[in-house]
């Protein structure tokens, strides 16, 4: 299973990010694409600078012509971007606004502008023939009815009202543009457009929504949490046929976006953006768990490059999404690769792998495996990255939500470490290798 990734590359233009998983399989994968070349820098340039969330003004939101040439209701779609202005994607609420005084607290609300509900406990899943619900399932809070600040708020409602009215009319001209029908349906931080059974795209996005609350709960937040079902679109095409459509048409759709990555994509059995992921059906394993695994790390990468706003490094984004396949799956079987072809083979217990690794010294240094572009990066490494995300995430919460924010401010993987978890890095590494070495 093949997965090319368009992503930025520490900062300087665009790459090909090309990933890999070995479901089910200890041996290599047997269709292999021709190498990848690192997609022309001026892609990026022809990209979308201004993608669009719910969170746009009623000014864009008026834009017909926004509607009218994207296949995905107005959202560009996007890899990467320079525009560093771009609103945070919702929920949740932002923090109270600074022209409140603070002796002008609001009783009710404490200036924040809404009150949490239980809603936001309950899984969010809202398939295409089912009814435009209430805002405050999607929120999971309500504008507070007390202060100016729930004003603001209660447009924030109104504007999400107009678009979950009218996904179904969004979802249909995606349809129209690309000539193929969809199994559609929303979660809390992404759109699905499935060729799946419905039990199958059912099962992903309560995937999707269990690995969102599992992150919410533990970072208590949203840190990792940015995406959202107006910007964040997967597709899954059931088989080569309709993924090389779909590339095709999207390309036509999207004349913007020349350059070499087309070709690359119609040898893979995926690509993806920050904002897009494309996956063959029928290169994925055929059970819903095969399924599964993919989409789950493809979320995760959506998930962390909007939050880190694609400024993570690659370490921790690859670390990060082996993670969440592994809060879902317990074990990980996928990996992404760069630029250039890599054939790996996987040990079937990453616990274990890393436990060997450390023992028998064979694992990288931290500071050396930080800056690596995962060019020819060996099997170890990817456990490696894994496994250090895996424990900083375990050993301290509240510093491991911190991160998307420092990585947002352009900080090193040093840096944004040391200031996170307020340790020296040589002191976080020994105390990782410790509980690393005993397999937890
Ligand atoms: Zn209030």
């Amino acid at each position: 299973m093949w997965l090319a990734r368009l992503s930025r590359r520490a900062g300087v233009g665009f790459a090909l990010l090309l990933a890999v998983s070995a479901i089910g399989s200890e041996s290599t994968p047997t269709q292999n694409p021709a190498p990848p070349k690192p997609v022309d820098p001026s892609l990026a340039s022809k990209l979308s600078e201004h993608p669009k969330s719910s969170e746009t003004s009623a000014k864009e939101e008026d834009d017909p012509t926004l509607v009218e040439n994207d296949p995905l209701g107005g959202q560009e779609i996007i890899i990467g971007r320079k525009d560093e202005t771009r609103k945070p994607a919702e929920p949740p609420p932002p923090p109270p606004a600074k022209s409140v005084k603070a002796e002008a607290v609001c009783p009710t609300c404490k200036n924040r502008g809404f009150k949490t509900t239980t809603k936001a406990d309950q899984a969010y899943m809202l398939f295409e023939s089912d009814p435009a619900p209430d805002p405050e399932l999607y929120f999971g809070w309500t504008p507070c009815p007390d202060c100016k600040l729930g004003l603001e708020m209660k447009q924030r409602f109104e504007n999400q009202k107009d678009r979950l009215a009218k996904r179904t009319e969004v979802y249909a001209a995606h349809e129209k543009a690309m000539g193929l029908a969809f199994i559609d349906f929303e979660t809390r931080n992404a759109t699905g457009h499935f060729q799946t059974t419905p039990v199958e795209a059912r099962d992903c996005a309560k995937y999707f929504e269990k690995l969102s609350r599992l992150l919410r709960e533990h970072c208590e937040g949203d840190a990792y949490l940015k995406a959202n079902p107006a910007a964040q679109h997967m597709v899954v095409c059931e088989n080569g046929e309709r993924y090389a459509l779909y590339l095709e048409r999207f390309s036509k759709s999207h004349p913007e976006n020349e350059g070499n990555w087309k070709d690359l994509a119609r040898t893979t059995s995926s690509f993806g953006s920050r904002n897009l992921t494309v996956i063959r059906r029928d290169a994925v394993a055929a059970t819903s768990a095969g399924l599964g695994h993919i989409t789950v790390f493809v979320y995760a990468q959506m998930l962390v490059h909007e939050a880190c706003d694609s400024k993570a490094p690659i370490w921790f984004c690859e670390g990060f999404s082996s993670l969440c396949e592994s809060l879902i799956f317990e074990n990980p079987w996928c990996y992404s690769i760069r630029y250039e072809q890599n054939k790996l083979s996987f040990d079937v217990n990453w616990t274990q792998a890393v436990a060997k690794g450390v023992k028998d010294d064979k694992i990288q240094e931290w500071e050396v495996l930080f800056t690596r572009e995962m060019i020819s990066m060996p099997v170890l490494e990817y456990q490696e990255c894994w496994s250090i995300v895996r424990y900083l995430y375990k050993a301290d919460a509240v510093g491991f939500a911190k991160l998307p924010e420092l990585f947002k401010q352009g900080l090193e993987t040093k840096k944004a470490l040391e200031q996170a978890f307020g340790k020296p890095l040589a002191q976080l590494e020994k105390e990782w290798r410790l509980s690393a070495a005993q397999g937890r």
